[in-house]
């Protein structure tokens, strides 16, 4: 069967889905050189290839390396999501008189994965699963990417809001949901430091001791402080901005 018959018609039974999630983890483990265990502290995007090629071989009887073709497909990790765990690009480019080329990647928070199972402690839930460790919470993400870039090579466009996607996902890997709830940095900055936006704030920057209020938080807190030489803000006042770590940020009453 090509893939789009797959997708179309094939549905596994709950039981073989966990026999082969759990297959995918023992393997994907055992042959990595960069995953140090089920919570693992390093990945690489090698990693992330053959999680491609297990599921593949797998789930699909390589049905997906065959759609793909001589495509070029590949995989990134980023440090820079900080809210969606994943994301899947298809690239195409036209060319003149020519037959257009297309590319596919897909990328996954690293950000979120490190952040979970880390030092907030509560059950998190990845597509509507429980997860038990952060290479389950790396499955059901990859699988949710997994169910995209299998859209988009079969019928271009893929949305994990409409009900083809959600038929695919769950009869295949049993997905409930099509979001995560893993631990975002601001979400961490509140449990851990009990920083929210808009707090005032004080910290050292260069052996000044600087006031100012949290803008946002990303990977770290974006913080305002007032001053004469900086940009020019909606309230009227002039700010500068700092990149703060979270942890060196202290509360101060407003
Ligand atoms: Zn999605």
């Amino acid at each position: 069967m090509n893939l789009e018959q797959q997708l179309i018609t094939r549905r596994l039974e709950p039981t073989e889905q966990t026999t082969l999630s759990r297959e995918v983890q023992e393997i994907a483990l055992r042959q990595s050189r960069y995953l140090d265990g089920a919570n693992f502290r390093s990945i690489h995007p090698e990693d992330l290839r053959r999680l491609f090629e297990l599921y593949d071989d797998r789930y699909f009887d390589g049905a997906c390396r065959q759609a793909v073709g001589k495509a070029p497909l590949s995989f990134r990790l980023s440090p820079r999501m900080t809210s969606a765990g994943g994301k899947t690009v298809r690239e195409e480019t036209t060319r003149p008189g020519r037959p257009s080329i297309v590319k596919y990647e897909i990328v996954i928070s690293t950000t979120l994965l490190f952040q979970t199972f880390h030092d907030v402690d509560r059950p998190v839930s990845v597509t509507g699963l429980m997860c038990q460790n952060r290479f389950e919470a790396l499955q059901r993400i990859f699988e949710h990417e997994l169910v995209h870039l299998m859209e988009m090579v079969v019928w271009v466009h893929s949305s994990c809001a409409q009900s083809r996607f959600q038929s695919i996902a769950r009869r295949f890997f049993g997905h409930r949901e099509h979001t995560h709830q893993l631990i975002t940095p601001k979400e961490r900055a509140v449990a851990k430091f009990n920083i929210r936006p808009g707090d005032a704030v004080e910290f050292t920057f260069e052996g000044r001791r600087l006031k100012g209020f949290v803008n946002r938080i990303t990977k770290r807190a974006t913080v305002l402080v007032e001053s004469p030489t900086g940009r020019p803000y909606t309230d009227g006042k002039s700010y500068e901005k700092y990149y703060v770590p979270v942890a060196s940020l202290r509360r101060r009453p407003k």
